[in-house]
């Protein structure tokens, strides 16, 4: 999204799960747990895409954005469209997006990725800044909850 930042991207991580499943190391009861509340999430707040679900195959992903932050008071959390969360860049200094991706047919779901939005940042076009966590890891969710390394784009083939 157009002035998202510190990108977090969990295709890497996707690919690893799916070929888990494919080994049989996992089970689509393991994957495929969308909780009731992600279902509903991903109904009424999601964005459809033109993506087919890898697991079942016959239906296609909804992206769900969650969105986290402590001047969110008690919208921290909730799900919104994407249409939405220009608007509250705009007016919030900085929050943190979750983008899910879920499949109705099947329950199954996966983080996408990761991302900073708000008026902080850096203006359309300005270079990424140096490698520091602006946030200084003021509880802010998804920070030390596992392997997710930052900027692995080199990685990716
Ligand atoms: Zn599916």
């Amino acid at each position: 999204m157009r002035g998202s930042r510190q990108v977090v991207d969990y295709s890497l991580q996707k690919r690893a799960v799916l070929r888990e499943l494919l080994a049989g190391r996992v089970g689509t009861y393991d994957v495929c747990d969308a909780s009731p509340y992600l279902k509903n999430a991903a109904r009424f707040h999601g964005e459809p895409t033109e993506e087919r679900c890898p697991i079942c195959r016959s239906e296609n992903l909804t992206h769900v954005h969650y969105i986290y932050g402590d001047e969110l008071k008690q919208s921290a959390g909730q799900a919104r469209t994407r249409a939405e969360l220009p608007a509250l860049a705009m007016t919030l200094r900085e929050f943190q997006v979750f983008v899910v991706e879920v499949c109705l047919g099947c329950d199954w779901n996966h983080l996408v990725e990761q991302y900073l939005l708000g008026r902080d940042g850096p203006t359309d076009g300005a270079e990424d800044g140096p490698e520091q966590d602006t946030v200084g890891g003021s509880g802010v969710p998804g920070a030390g909850t596992g392997p997710a390394p930052r900027r692995r784009r080199e990685a990716q083939r």
